[in-house]
């Protein structure tokens, strides 16, 4: 590991209390980078080392941008994770309006303004990266996640988008779409629900879901110097699973993985 891959540098992560963010603020620390990680569950934050700064605070908070330059001070800000977001839903015939709005309030217009927020703050010292969380359902068709799927669409588009304005200005912004990835909540459901394991896993090509540091392992390279002739690009870590169902003759249903 090159501690130093990201020193000098600042680095906002959101949601970084659980999951990917957790993950990607770790590993961001770890390799040289001084870290403010913002999470709504203050326990969440206690699991993140030493060292890292932590703020309390809702991605859906208008104010939240404030309460980061003071955090900040006169640092500048070289990286912003946009990885806060809810999963989940149903199909359009189950999303309320109120259920509509809760998605795209958490996962989308809080990513345009904490973009917007940090593109100020990288403009003029020499520039800087968002990286986004997106989703492999911002790309298929999914069943059964109407308001998620097209909030994670949203994060894409806006992620080329924002990479063809503040290009010029040397900030640079990408998205990560996760396939399916194993976290203490996915774990154990992954396992024993046949149709989670079969879609995801016996039909994978990498016959496997992901894990946090993967997708963590993705966002640095992308956030990294690098990756400095990338912008406005959408990196799937998947496992390939978008690509291409490999079905097995006969399931592994009720095997380990
Ligand atoms: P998670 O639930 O384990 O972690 C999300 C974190 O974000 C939590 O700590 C939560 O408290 C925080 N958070 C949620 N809403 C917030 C808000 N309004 N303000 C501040 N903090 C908030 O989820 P995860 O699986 O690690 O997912 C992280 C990101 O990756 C999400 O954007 C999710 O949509 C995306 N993603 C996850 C998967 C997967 O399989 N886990 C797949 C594709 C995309």
């Amino acid at each position: 590991m090159d501690t130093n891959r990201f020193s000098g540098k600042t680095a906002i992560v959101t949601g970084a209390g659980s999951g990917i963010g957790l993950a990607i603020a770790t590993q961001m620390f770890e390799q040289g980078a001084t870290v403010i990680a913002v999470d709504r569950n203050a326990a969440g934050l206690t699991l993140l080392p030493d060292g890292v700064e932590k703020v309390k605070g809702n991605v859906t908070d208008p104010e939240l941008g404030a309460r980061l330059d003071q955090q900040l001070g006169a640092r500048p800000l070289s990286i912003l994770v946009n990885n806060a977001g809810i999963g989940g839903g149903g199909r359009a015939d189950e999303t309320s309006d109120d259920d509509l709005q809760r998605y795209f309030d958490i996962n989308v217009r809080s990513v345009f303004r904490l973009s917007a927020y940090a593109v100020k703050r990288m403009r003029g010292t020499g520039g800087g990266a968002i990286v986004n969380i997106a989703s492999i359902y911002a790309l298929i068709g999914a069943t059964g996640s109407a308001a998620y799927s097209m909030s994670k669409a949203a994060v894409d588009g806006m992620t080329r988008q924002m990479a063809t304005d503040f290009g010029p200005e040397g900030i640079r912004v990408n998205a990560v779409a996760p396939g399916l990835i194993e976290t203490p909540l996915t774990a154990e459901r992954i396992r024993t629900e046949a149709w989670r394991h079969q879609i995801f896993i016996e039909q994978a090509p990498l016959r496997r879901v992901g894990t946090p540091a993967e997708v963590a392992a993705a966002v640095a390279f992308l956030a990294s110097d690098e990756a400095r002739f990338i912008t406005g690009a959408t990196l799937r870590v998947d496992g390939g699973w978008a690509v291409g169902r490999y079905p097995r003759q006969q399931s592994t249903v009720g095997e380990t993985a």
